[in-house]
């Protein structure tokens, strides 16, 4: 999993930011939890757009190097 949004943090609906800017459209609001849900996420490129867009700081874009480096 390349992309982690923390749920207690993610504000979903009323915001939907990550939804919108992802030029891969990974995210989906998850009907049941309400929260952003990067279904798509082996789309991503890594350009950091939704992380540094999300106002409440809940998505963690992990690469592909930090992946390896944190699961050797
Ligand atoms: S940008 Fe952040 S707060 Fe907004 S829907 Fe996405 S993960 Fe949730
Ligand atoms: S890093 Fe870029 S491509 Fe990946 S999910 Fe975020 S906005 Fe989409």
């Amino acid at each position: 999993m390349h992309i982690v949004v923390d749920p207690d943090r993610c504000i979903g609906k009323e915001c939907e930011r990550c939804v919108d800017l992802c030029p891969k459209k990974v995210y989906v609001i998850n009907p049941e939890t309400g929260k952003a849900d990067p279904v798509r996420w082996e789309w991503c490129t890594h350009c950091f757009i939704c992380a540094s867009n999300c106002p409440t700081d809940a998505i963690e874009v992990k690469t592909p190097e930090k992946e390896s480096r944190e699961n050797p």
